[in-house]
């Protein structure tokens, strides 16, 4: 690819023609294992577990696009973060960002604190408050960007200056801004994170999770950890990824836009109580997000409000027409999901009462449909 390239190019051309074929995109190779001519000399690809070329052609590209040295896929955002926390030894010490998606808690809960691995949960909007739970053991910090539900805005230029001067790894995770928005390897964090199953992947049929890593060390320790514990994305998904990340900028533009006119809408009607875009001026972190982010490609296609009773919701629910009411986020479909019953019922409901995740609260991931539908369809299901 030539060097200089803007970003929606570099999303179409961010692979190399097959060498062997010329095709254009990527051809699926399902092979496991490769013949080897001369065993003591082997090809570059030798068992599907370590490499795969149609997996390397979508790590290679993502590699290119956040602007780290080597990229990973795995078969789940969930085995993307297991892989990130198997880079710790027991004794170690995580902080995570308080308002995160479920299945991360769960997993340091009921996984990682077997292994002696403990984690603290604090609020990434500033680093008072993850100076207060930091300790002497503490070796990386997970930041989601945006938060979820709540879609807070991590600083990642402070974040980073603060974590380096403890030698503390920063790790992004960056599902809900994704690399058309936001390259956290450029702003100096270590790793960054997706789950691919949501906007890199695009249309809710495929699961995936991806990583890149800023540095060499870090890549061939993760590296091993991948091959070693073996959680990779086949070819066939690898695939679907990979078509989907070329064509995520026109999605996530048209997705924002939407996203950017149904937080206006909703901030005006009766029925809601407080609306959640990073795209609002008075969102607390408009500003760290104009700053770090590219925002004049769009403030990302997530919205979440509270509505003035959990009746409200269960109401809203029974009337929309268009959008898809259920777990995840990021396809075509505009999709409503109800944090207490969806992303965050691994949380303890004290885990959620904390955390003000009630049954108010509802999160909207915006699809593709034509804006005007959409809006529509939240009008007309939230009439009082
Ligand atoms: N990270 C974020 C921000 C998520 O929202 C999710 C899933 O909801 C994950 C990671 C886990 O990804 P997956 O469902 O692909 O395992």
């Amino acid at each position: 690819m030539p060097t200089k390239s803007t970003p929606d190019t570099r999303f179409v051309h961010a692979h190399q023609l097959d060498p062997e074929s010329q095709a254009v995109v990527p051809p699926v190779y399902r092979a496991t294992t490769y013949h080897q001519a001369d065993p003591w000399n082997p090809p570059p690809f030798d068992y599907s577990r370590s490499g795969n070329p149609t997996r390397n052609a979508l790590e290679s590209a993502l590699a290119l696009i956040e602007g780290g040295v080597r990229g990973f896929a795995f078969a789940s955002g969930m085995a993307a973060i297991t892989a990130s926390f198997l880079l710790l030894e027991t004794g170690d010490h995580v902080i995570v960002s308080e308002d995160c998606q479920g299945g991360t808690q769960r997993l340091l809960r009921g996984v990682f604190s077997r292994f002696g691995i403990s984690a603290s949960y604090a609020n990434t909007d500033s680093v008072e408050h993850l100076e207060r739970v930091r300790r002497p053991n503490t070796k990386a910090i997970l930041v989601e960007n945006f938060s979820n539900p709540f879609l807070h805005v991590a600083d990642i230029p402070r974040i980073v200056r603060w974590a380096h001067k403890y030698d503390i790894d920063v790790w992004v995770d960056n599902t809900f801004i994704t690399p058309y928005l936001q390259n956290p390897l450029n702003l100096g964090a270590d790793l960054v994170l997706h789950s691919g199953t949501k906007m890199i992947g695009g249309h809710s049929d495929v699961t995936a999770g991806l990583a890149v890593a800023r540095e060499s060390g870090l890549a061939e320790r993760l590296y091993f950890i991948q091959n070693a514990a073996g959680a990779i994305l086949s070819p066939d998904d690898a695939y679907t990824v990979h078509r989907g990340l070329r064509t995520l900028p026109v999605r996530m533009r048209h997705a924002s836009a939407t996203a950017l006119e149904l937080a206006q809408t909703l901030q005006d009607h009766p029925a809601v109580t407080t609306v959640y875009y990073p795209g609002l001026q008075d969102h607390p972190g408009h500003e760290v997000a104009l700053r770090t982010i590219e925002t004049e490609r769009g403030f990302g296609q997530m919205v979440t409000f509270r509505l003035k009773s959990p009746d409200l919701v269960t109401k809203m629910a029974s009337r929309l027409r268009w959008a898809r009411i259920g777990a995840g986020l990021g396809g075509t479909e505009t999709i409503v999901s109800l944090p207490e019953l969806h992303c965050h019922a691994a949380l303890t409901s004290d885990e959620r009462r904390i955390r003000e995740i009630t049954g108010d609260v509802v999160r909207v991931s915006l699809g593709l449909e034509d804006p005007t539908d959409i809006i529509a369809d939240f009008s007309q299901a939230l009439r009082l």
